[in-house]
């Protein structure tokens, strides 16, 4: 297979340097095995489920995870931490019928319930893992057709929901920016870092996890080899490459993914006094009534997150120059919401990627006999990639099952057009999306 020409970076600080995981010490390079039964690249949300059901399913297997960076430091880490159960209109316009989002309900739900169960299991409670809900707010009369869709398809589903408004909206807000909002219980709000550390940090026995190890290259063959950038190999049955959007950098998948840079920004703690105008407000947090609109939190630690802007990642990484660029939007969409609080400082600003496909789909796939891989095609990825990565391990393992047909049948991602064709189009309906979200960024 090819070699990999472009490896993830790291920039802008985030979630993980709140982290009580962030220096939790995984096993140094010089304990790297010639052999492995499996291998999985990428320390992300799918890469995290694929070894863990992975050790499940083969508890006498020796299994690897070798990921580039800092765990935590990647996508998976920088996201806004929603894990989402309930069909999410950036992103699951890819499910198109009905029954398609009905059944992603139900595997979403499956899969939030076993990394609970996981954190349980494991005596890691202390991760920052707040089964909250979320709420779906919208600024502007325009975007309550949004809500009105989303009801119509929950009461189809038979999910509960609340309409919240007014004085209510604001007294579980602080912020009377909303007109309303649309309220469902089954997502979880996390510090992505923190738990996608924790996860790893008790991976089962047989697991073993390498950080700040980029894999070169994979020579498919029998036994089919791993090649590391500190110059090691490591020979195994199969491999998961579960990389997000560096797949077609291994020759996999290619010309599907077209990721998009959004960015993220944290005040410092707000202090005592500022928390008057918080007062009784519980953690929560929104996404926005537009798909180009923010994501707005307010932290357990007595934050504001805010998520908001669009750009092309082009090269496959974002830059300080971008972040900084990034900058002005994030503070307007945080002061609009809090003016009583504008005077407070931004601590963290960072840029990640969404891996987006054309039509949202999914990747799953086996590349040869011993190399599959998986990543999401959306923004509410999660949930999603923890899924594929679930079923792809139990697919290498030789499980049928009627959720893997499922998953298996909608990786259908839509072919990208060829440059110049491709970035000129994307940052056009990127600039389009932008232009028409108004007040709900
Ligand atoms: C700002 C922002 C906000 C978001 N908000 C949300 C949200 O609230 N909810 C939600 O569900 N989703 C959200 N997302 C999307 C979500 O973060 C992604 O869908 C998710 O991270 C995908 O996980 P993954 O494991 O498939 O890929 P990744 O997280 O990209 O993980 C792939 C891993 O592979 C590693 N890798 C790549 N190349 C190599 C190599 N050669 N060798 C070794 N390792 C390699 C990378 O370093 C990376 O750690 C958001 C994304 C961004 C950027």
């Amino acid at each position: 297979m090819r070699e990999v020409k472009l490896f993830p970076t790291t920039t802008g600080q985030s979630w993980l340097e709140l982290s009580a995981y962030k220096n939790h010490a995984f096993l140094p390079g010089s304990e790297i095995r010639d052999a492995y039964d499996y291998i999985v690249v990428g320390a992300g949300y799918g890469g995290q489920a694929a070894a863990r059901r992975l050790a499940e399913l083969h508890p006498d297997a020796r299994i690897a995870v070798f990921e580039a960076i800092r765990i935590g430091d990647n996508d998976s880490g920088k996201n806004a931490g929603f894990i989402i159960d309930v069909p999410h209109d950036f992103g699951d316009q890819g499910a198109s019928s009905f029954e398609e989002n009905k059944k992603y309900f139900e595997l979403n739900t499956f899969i939030i319930k076993w990394m609970e169960d996981t954190i349980k299991a494991k005596g890691i409670e202390d991760v920052d893992w707040d089964h909250c809900g979320k709420y779906l707010c919208c600024a502007e009369t325009k975007s309550f057709k949004l809500i009105d869709h989303e009801i119509d398809e929950l009461k189809r589903m038979n999910c509960s929901y609340e309409v919240v408004e007014g004085e209510e909206l604001y007294r579980r807000t602080g912020t009377r920016y909303y007109k309303k909002a649309l309220y469902t219980s089954g997502t979880v709000l996390i510090n992505p870092a923190d738990v996608l550390r924790g996860l790893f940090s008790v991976m089962p026995e047989n697991v073993e996890v390498f950080e700040e190890c980029p894999v070169m290259r994979i020579d498919e063959g029998s036994p089919t080899s791993v090649i590391l950038r500190n110059g090691k190999r490591a020979k195994c049955k199969a491999v998961i490459v579960t990389a997000g959007p560096f797949i077609p950098q291994f020759g996999i998948g290619s010309k599907v993914f077209c990721p998009v840079l959004s960015y993220g920004a944290f005040t410092r703690r707000f202090t005592e006094e500022e928390m008057q105008h918080m007062r009784g407000v519980k953690p929560w947090g929104c996404t926005a009534g537009h798909p180009a609109g923010t994501t707005v939190r307010f932290t357990r630690d007595n934050r504001i997150f805010v998520r908001n802007g669009f750009s092309f990642a082009t090269h496959l990484t974002t830059s300080h120059q971008r972040i900084q660029r990034a900058i002005p939007k994030l503070r307007r969409a945080y002061e609009n919401r809090f003016p009583e609080l504008r005077h407070v400082n931004f601590e963290f600003v960072y840029g990640g990627m969404i891996n987006m496909t054309m039509n949202y789909r999914p990747l799953m796939l086996q590349h040869h006999p011993s190399v599959f891989a998986s990543a999401c095609g959306e923004g509410a990825g999660v949930a999603k990639t923890s899924l594929l990565g679930y079923y792809v391990a139990e697919w290498v393992s030789g499980i049928p099952s009627d959720n893997l047909d499922f998953l298996r049948r909608i990786s259908t991602p839509k072919r990208l057009p060829p440059e110049p064709f491709l970035t000129v189009g994307a940052e056009a309906r990127l600039f389009y999306e932008e232009f028409n979200a108004k007040k709900e960024i």
